[in-house]
């Protein structure tokens, strides 16, 4: 039986996304076996994050400034501005490189499940950004899910008599994806968005 110290560390971090109580537990112990090494290094940098980290009051990105490094990078495209639904794809879509743009992070996806409404979402905040003018794209850049789709729709329709150029990520197939394990929802968007060979 672990001490009651012990077993509220172990619940804070068994409470982490993918993570559950039995990695939780192999964590702890690990930590506890680098006490002076790892442990010491993830109080500090779990403080200086405490300390530091801001939401962007442009786009709704984390950072340790506002606006965010992306918001107030003058390399940055000022004309194409790239929606997503929460943060961690902000992150996935800038680590690829490709979108030289900037970013509109609208803090998740309509959901009637969820009682998830547009105002609950940063699309006021969207449609004001381009009502200020000089954006020509939009890119709908939310997950392949039904959810995520409707949420693009919806922002669509909003945008639809506004002089922007609205596109969607293609959705299809994985690099490296064989036909045969993919499911039928990934392969049927790969035969819609089918393109001439080039
Ligand atoms: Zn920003």
């Amino acid at each position: 039986m672990a001490s009651q110290e012990i077993e509220t560390l172990t619940a804070a971090l068994a409470r982490l996304p993918g993570l559950g109580p039995r990695s939780a537990r192999r964590a702890v112990l690990w930590l506890i076996k680098r006490r002076e090494s790892s442990l010491v290094q993830l109080l500090e940098a779990l403080d200086a994050v405490r300390e530091t980290l801001v939401e962007c009051s442009v786009c709704g990105n984390v950072d340790t400034r506002d606006p965010c490094g992306i918001c107030a990078d003058p390399r940055r495209d000022q004309r194409s501005l790239c929606v997503v639904e929460e943060v961690a794809d902000l992150w996935a879509l800038d680590r690829a490189h490709l979108f030289t743009g900037r970013y509109h992070v609208l803090g998740g996806r309509l959901s009637a499940l969820d009682g998830v409404r547009p105002e609950d979402l940063a699309i006021d905040s969207l449609l004001a950004r381009i009502e200020e003018g000089g954006i020509d794209e939009i890119l709908l850049a939310m997950n392949a899910t039904l959810e995520g789709q409707t949420t693009a729709h919806y922002i669509a329709e909003k945008l639809e008599n506004r002089p922007v150029r609205i596109t969607q990520l293609a959705h299809g197939l994985p690099v490296g994806g064989e036909l045969d394990y993919l499911d039928e929802g990934t392969l049927a968007q790969a035969i819609r968005a089918r393109r001439p060979v080039t």
